[in-house]
């Protein structure tokens, strides 16, 4: 096996010609540019024509782009030949497909006899390294199919973090940035519209795709069975009309007082075929809804005006090109997230089919996590019967950044050694290769998983909280020799 982190040129030749460093697939055992030369003279013998001061070693093509090639490129395009030809059919399938990506998780080619951990992370390829050894110390076979299998089924993922956790970047805006907007509306109004400016505060109020907030029918007000008001719009991702979503108070009143301007403007259109927002343009009767990129154009313009206003919370100009009309369903997602509406039910407010959908919308701040931690702290004991969370919140004053209390992420799962944790993971004897102590069964490594679940081992068990600390242990922990014997409740 080789971890073929440099050149290895397995099955690869390169051309004959001294020096030159460009691989070589032709029986002449050139590469493609001397071979053609060669062809000019085939009068002399390929002894004589390799002397000729005209045939020198030509510049390389350097390693071929693709992140797990351990071989020579073979041309401008930066791709050895094998690569080179599945790129080709791969974009014939897929023609819109970004080479960057087909090019980072395309696995090696023509290595069928070794493993090639190149290009996966650091962190990663020593982890299996450290699995067949530790594997070889129990006097276990390690077949190299089933690492290669490993290899690529990691690498295909393609979502294998280099680094721990990186800080994603949210979609919603501070609640800053949204006063500020809010306090700004009459300049929105101005400029383009009344129009303009309702949509904004629908889309922060309900949380709906702009389109589907332009699109709105001038009926889109219903009561529910106790007089609360609700909002009738059509799923455009989905294509469901019909679609309910209970509304504040106030966001009925402002739909109402659009709703009687728009009629006043056009008396003699049915009411079923009016719509809410109407647009400026060739609308003589008020049928025609604006056009949400209409609409985006204005939103981007009055933010533009508006971006050098002091917005951040830090009362420092917010990055403008996140204020785009998407964000306020972020928003939207975010503050009912905030709140603590359970997923389940935010999954139904966002009209997802999948609750995947609807986590990709939100993070856990840390005012929930700090929540959830202390409600599980007031019940958590430890073996003996003490209390193990008294010092949760000044914990959370210190390690600030840290999302996940008492836990970094290391090469197999989340890594709880108290002392490792302090050190940021780099005191994780699990992340260097020459670790191969207590090769029990409890120690075997459980395979990372991008979004690790985790399991409370108090009683009162809260499956959405992030373990608190160094006492319990995620289910995909690799436990530690010290903290084995963990505390965890029953
Ligand atoms: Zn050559
Ligand atoms: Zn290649």
């Amino acid at each position: 096996m080789a971890t073929a982190s440099g050149k290895a040129n397995w099955n690869e030749r390169i051309c004959r010609v001294t020096n030159c460093p460009r691989p070589t697939r032709a029986r002449d055992r050139l590469c493609r540019s001397h071979s053609a030369h060669r062809r000019t003279r085939l009068d002399l013998s390929v002894e004589a024509w390799l002397q000729l001061p005209s045939v020198r070693a030509l510049a390389s093509f350097g390693d071929c782009r693709v992140t797990s090639c351990v071989r020579a490129a073979d041309g401008q395009r930066g791709l050895c030949g094998a690569h080179d030809k599945r790129w080709a059919e791969h974009r014939q399938a897929c023609p819109d497909a970004d080479f960057d990506t087909w090019a980072a998780v395309n696995g090696p080619a023509g290595v069928d006899h070794i493993v090639v951990l190149k290009g996966l992370p650091i962190r990663v390829q020593r982890e299996l390294l450290v699995m067949v050894q530790q594997r070889t110390d129990e006097g276990l076979r390690t077949f190299l199919t089933d690492v290669r299998y490993l290899a690529e089924l990691l690498r295909a993922r393609g979502d294998v973090p280099a680094e721990a956790d990186p800080a994603e970047q949210p979609h919603d805006l501070p609640a800053t940035v949204l006063r500020t907007i809010n306090e700004h509306l009459p300049v929105l109004q101005t400029r383009s519209g009344l129009a303009e400016r309702r949509i904004v505060e629908l889309l922060i109020d309900t949380g709906r795709r702009p389109d589907e907030v332009c699109t709105l029918p001038w009926d889109c007000l219903d009561r529910d069975d106790n007089g609360k008001p609700v909002l009738v719009y059509t799923d455009s991702k989905n294509n469901r009309p019909g679609r309910r979503l209970p509304i504040a108070e106030t966001t009925a009143q402002l739909i109402g007082v659009q709703k009687n301007e728009t009629r006043q403007r056009f008396p003699h259109t049915p009411p079923d075929q009016l719509v809410l927002l109407p647009c400026d343009n060739a609308n003589p009767d008020g049928t025609k809804p604006m056009h949400a990129e209409t609409f985006g154009n204005a939103h981007r313009e009055f933010i533009d005006q508006i971006a050098d206003l002091p917005l951040d919370e830090d009362n420092t100009p917010f990055d403008r090109r996140r204020v785009v009309p998407y964000a306020y369903r972020h928003s939207y997602a975010q503050r009912h997230a905030d709140q603590g509406v359970a997923p389940d039910v935010l999954r139904e407010l966002m009209g997802h089919r999948s609750m995947r959908t609807t986590f990709i919308y939100y993070r856990i701040t840390e005012t929930r996590t700090r929540a959830a931690v202390e409600k599980v702290a007031r019940h958590q004991f430890d073996g003996t019967g003490r209390r193990v969370f008294h010092s949760i919140s000044g914990l959370l004053a210190d390690e600030h950044a840290r999302l996940r209390i008492g836990q970094v992420a290391v090469p197999f799962g989340m890594c709880t050694e108290p002392s490792n944790v302090k050190a940021g993971g780099q005191a994780c004897p699990y992340n260097t290769p020459a670790w191969a102590a207590g090769s029990s069964a409890a120690t075997r490594p459980t395979w990372p998983s991008s979004s690790p679940t985790y399991s409370s081992c108090s009683p009162t068990g809260n499956a959405s909280a992030p373990p608190p600390t160094s006492r319990t242990g995620p289910a995909n922990t690799w436990p530690h020799p010290t903290n084995r014997s963990t505390s965890c409740g029953r």
